[in-house]
């Protein structure tokens, strides 16, 4: 399928591996240009010149922490006039809800929803002004169904679901769409850090941890990253300029909900 936006201009924020990655990369195939960010340079700069390569786009490179002001302001400036913003970081660690203190929320607040509010504060009025524009923000399969050692991220996350909910209704008269993926347990290094908690936990291999996490899904299977970036795609695309303020789960069936 022709999605319809080559020649059009995305930032993915956090995107040097894994889910944001797979998005990167899912656009740069359908022709879009790039801006990309991750702390580390030397993965950013080896997947920038390789999705140049593979598929002959621009791809501008920002190396910054995304949820430092410095960094959000580093990356703006990269990212001025984009038709496409797709929102990642990294998710907070796992725990008790009695090992958290105020410092670890706000940690867990700039990451998860103050810094992709950020980024659409500075990024829409651009889109809005041209009539088109897609934002897709990375969030969890933990806003529909809190995951109870994940409390740091079900609340940032929750909060950042609330303010599309809201938002995206706003600017939808402007021909700018934002929506939600939802990713359930994908194969990246996130996977393998909560595969590991959970070995550790239980005085299993990391393996069996995997296969009992997968035992939990449907699909029976984790997710890929090359999975999540299509339907990121998609989203951006021509196609999809009727899907406002959606959460969409991707979990292979993980989530038991009727709706
Ligand atoms: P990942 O494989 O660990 O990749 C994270 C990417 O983000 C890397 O490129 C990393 O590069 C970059 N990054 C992390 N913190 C950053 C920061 N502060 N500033 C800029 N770049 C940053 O993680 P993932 O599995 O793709 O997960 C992406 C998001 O989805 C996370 O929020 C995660 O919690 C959420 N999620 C993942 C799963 C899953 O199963 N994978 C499930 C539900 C939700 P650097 O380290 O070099 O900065």
């Amino acid at each position: 399928m022709d999605l319809g936006i080559q020649g059009k201009r995305a930032l993915v924020s956090a995107s040097s591996k894994g889910l944001g990655l797979g998005c990167a990369e899912a656009l740069a195939a359908a022709g879009v240009d790039l801006v990309m960010n991750a702390r580390g340079a030397d993965a950013l700069e080896a997947e920038a010149a390789r999705l140049r390569t593979a598929h002959g786009i621009a791809v501008e490179t920002v190396a910054c922490d995304v949820t430092s002001e410095r960094g959000q302001a580093e990356v703006i400036d990269a990212a001025q006039g984009v038709d496409i913003l797709v929102t990642n970081a990294g998710g907070p660690p796992p725990g008790l809800w009695s090992d958290w203190e105020r410092d670890d929320f706000i940690k867990a607040l700039d990451a998860n929803m103050l810094t992709p509010i950020a980024f659409m504060k500075a990024l829409l009025p651009g889109m809005m002004d041209k009539g088109w524009g897609r934002v897709v923000n990375i969030t969890s399969q933990s806003v529909r169904a809190p995951i109870p050692a994940l409390g740091l991220s079900n609340a940032a996350r929750t909060g950042l679901t609330g303010y599309v909910a809201g938002t995206s209704r706003q600017v939808a008269p402007h021909g700018v769409t934002i929506n939600n993926l939802l990713p359930g347990i994908h194969a990246t290094d996130r996977a393998d850090s909560l595969d590991s908690g959970v070995a550790s936990q239980k005085g299993i291999s990391m393996d069996e941890a995997r296969t009992e996490r997968a035992a939990t899904i449907p699909a029976r299977r984790y997710g890929t990253r090359e999975e999540f970036g299509a339907a990121c795609a998609f989203l951006c695309s021509q196609h999809a300029g009727f899907i406002v303020g959606q959460n969409i789960l991707l979990d292979g069936g993980g989530t038991n909900l009727t709706m």
